[in-house]
């Protein structure tokens, strides 16, 4: 479903090399939730950037359910992109937008019709547990609440693939607890395939079927989260 094959990314940063992601190989398969863990710097969010078509790798390839991004026309890009959903530790919810609104701009500017867009909402926000809130705006809502509507906006365009930055890790470890339990859910009940990144091992624990973990760019592990954590 997700595979990347020896994708590396170099930045260039006033003529000097990053190697920010080095040969990494890994196939996530359908309906699995995989988490790449490693401290800060690891290279976890220019892995996660190089699936979701936000970066481009400087060598290797991404497949997504077995096409080479590389191969594809812009517009096919955008087609793939549309398989693809993604949250965020920081939310990047619209301030002056109410959580209807936050949901159905994206889905507007992607040319959906008014009914479906009402539709999706309603569905997506009862999902997420947050019929109550439509016309809330953000700063009305708490932490835990506003992740809950950015997966709201992230499912109303019916992706395959969820992929998360970080998404619990602003959070207090009950509102995290509630969050992961969404999260598995999502992967239970509606079986989006997810990629996670993340620095906190209990998240990977607790989640995760499989799990890579990362240090200065590379994979230098990788298996079953029971095979590679102790529990405690
Ligand atoms: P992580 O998500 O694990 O913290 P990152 O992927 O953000 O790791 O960063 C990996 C390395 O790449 C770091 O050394 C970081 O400074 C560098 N890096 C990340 N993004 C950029 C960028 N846009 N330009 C230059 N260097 C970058
Ligand atoms: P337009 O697209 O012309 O701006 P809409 O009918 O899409 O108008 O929405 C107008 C406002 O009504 C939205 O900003 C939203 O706050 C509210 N709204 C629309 N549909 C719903 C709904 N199903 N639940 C709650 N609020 C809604």
């Amino acid at each position: 479903m997700i595979e990347l094959k020896q994708t590396s990314k170099t930045y260039e940063v006033n003529g000097k090399k990053v190697e920010a992601v080095k040969d990494v190989s890994l196939t996530i398969e359908k309906g699995e939730v995989f988490g790449v863990i490693g401290y800060s710097g690891a290279g976890k969010s220019t892995l996660i950037r190089c699936v979701n078509l936000l970066e481009k790798p400087t060598s290797g390839e991404v497949f997504i359910n077995g096409v080479s991004l590389t191969t594809l026309s812009k517009q096919d890009l955008q087609k793939t992109r549309r398989k693809i959903g993604m949250i965020f530790q920081g939310y990047n919810l619209l301030k002056t937008a109410t959580v209807y609104e936050n949901i159905a701009i994206p889905l507007k500017l992607e040319g959906i019709d008014k009914e479906t867009i009402q539709k999706r909402a309603e569905k997506y926000l009862e999902i997420v547990g947050l019929s109550d809130k439509v016309n809330h705006y953000p700063s009305q809502l708490s932490g835990g609440q506003k992740q809950r509507v950015a997966i709201a906006r992230a499912l109303a365009h019916e992706p395959e693939i969820l992929l998360s930055d970080e998404a619990t890790s602003a959070l207090d470890p009950e509102t995290t607890e509630a969050i992961l339990e969404l999260l598995l859910k999502i992967n239970r009940e509606l079986g989006l395939t997810i990629f996670l990144i993340t620095h906190e091992l209990n998240v990977v624990q607790r989640i995760c079927d499989r799990v890579a973990v990362m240090e200065n760019g590379r994979v230098v592990e990788e298996g079953k989260v029971v095979d590679i954590f102790t529990h405690p």
